[in-house]
């Protein structure tokens, strides 16, 4: 028989992946998005897949529509994407975060609980939770040391997550990401950043350099694509379980903007130090980098690195796509966006 799958968050980088991944496996896919004034179905359409979703209204904050929605599709699996996602806008949006992010995946759980406990329940969790890491590389027993607002809020719904599945047996999984990008990431995260400006410098669409904050910061960047598949293996084991989804390679960010930078055809060349660092264009010395301490966050997490190995043993998940073939995808499709948009404005 057919199952039935809900998505929230199904207008952001994970939910297009994911919606379309599931359609692939004969899914029906309901797609939960909250109502705005603008179209936000722009990554549906570039997925191909905006046809095929059923997209009902859907807010986090809003206990009664979430009661209703699951009270009526009694859906086999929840996937929880949707969140106040950006650790920087979470010092100046905390309360909302908390809310949003905390409370929101509580309100759902109570909803399985009470009309539908045979649905199983996804959550994203995320390494934004190990912080101040006390642990390197983190793993699923790495203890907790959240350092935003975002992070602490996430503490909250992966504890929930697992209270559920101890107190009342409903089979949820939490799926501790680490980051994961695409040509479909948020442009204020810093690897589309990175590769949004590093394809209009290419065609002469701007002149001015990339503004940047902390380059030391190090991640452990995946392809979102990959990571999809990961959420959907937890939910085909026999009980709900918490895992790390990573690539056990970590890089700083300034590596990120020299590869970015090679995939758009420049050499960057690194100068200076701390805020008066630059990166410059070694064939014609123009600065292409520098840092504006604007993007420097109140509390910093430095490095990440996760352990993927119970994913890897456990569910048998392997990602497919390198860092550099990662960050060379990106830039190729930023760049094939503003060629496209220049032919479109002349036509
Ligand atoms: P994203 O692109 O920012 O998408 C977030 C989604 O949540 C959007 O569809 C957004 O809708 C929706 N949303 C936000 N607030 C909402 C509310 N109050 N009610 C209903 N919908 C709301 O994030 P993503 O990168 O796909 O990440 C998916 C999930 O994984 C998030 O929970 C994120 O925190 C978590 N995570 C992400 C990463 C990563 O590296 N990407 C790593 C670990 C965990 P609008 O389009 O209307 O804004
Ligand atoms: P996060 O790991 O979820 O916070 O993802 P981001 O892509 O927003 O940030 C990753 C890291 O890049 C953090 O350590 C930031 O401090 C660092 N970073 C440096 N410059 C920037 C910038 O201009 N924008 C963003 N978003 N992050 C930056």
């Amino acid at each position: 028989m057919q199952k039935t799958a809900l998505i929230t968050g199904i207008t952001g980088q994970d939910g297009g992946y994911l919606a379309k991944f599931l359609l692939e496996k004969g899914y029906r896919v309901v797609g939960l998005y909250r109502r705005g004034a603008t179209d936000t179905f722009t990554k549906l359409k570039e997925h191909g897949i905006f046809e095929k979703i059923e997209l009902i209204d859907f807010e986090l904050l809003e206990f009664s529509n979430i009661c209703r929605i699951i009270k009526k599709y009694q859906p086999d699996e929840f996937y929880n994407l949707a969140a106040q996602s950006f650790v920087a806008a979470s010092w100046e949006e905390p309360i909302y975060t908390a809310q949003a992010d905390g409370m929101g995946p509580l309100y759902i759980l109570e909803a399985i609980r009470e009309f539908s406990p045979h649905t199983k329940f996804y959550q994203a969790s995320t390494s934004e939770m190990f912080g101040k890491v006390q642990e390197v590389p983190q793993r699923e027993t790495t203890p907790l040391y959240p350092r935003s607002p975002y992070g602490v809020a996430k503490v909250m719904a992966h504890w929930m997550s697992v209270n559920y599945r101890e107190s009342f047996n409903v089979f949820t999984c939490s799926g501790i990401l680490f980051n994961h990008e695409s040509p479909m990431r948020g442009k204020e995260f810093v690897t589309r950043k990175i590769t949004d400006h590093f394809a209009r410098l290419a065609l002469g669409l701007t002149q001015e350099p990339l503004e940047l904050g902390n380059l030391n910061a190090k991640r452990d960047w995946g392809f979102a694509g990959d990571y999809v598949e990961g959420m959907w293996l937890m939910m085909q084991q026999e009980k709900g379980d918490t895992y790390v989804l990573s690539t056990g390679e970590t890089h700083p960010i300034r590596d990120f903007a020299t590869l970015a930078a090679k995939h758009a055809g420049f050499e960057i060349e690194w100068q200076g130090e701390g805020v008066n660092e630059i990166g410059i264009d070694k064939k014609t010395g123009r600065t292409l980098v520098k840092v504006n301490p604007k993007f420097f966050r109140p509390a910093e997490v430095e490095l990440l690195i996760g352990d993927p190995t119970k994913a890897q043993t456990v569910l048998g998940w392997k990602r497919k796509v390198s860092y550099e073939g990662l960050c060379q995808m990106m830039v190729e499709a930023d760049i094939k966006r503003y060629k496209q948009q220049k032919v479109m404005a002349t036509v």
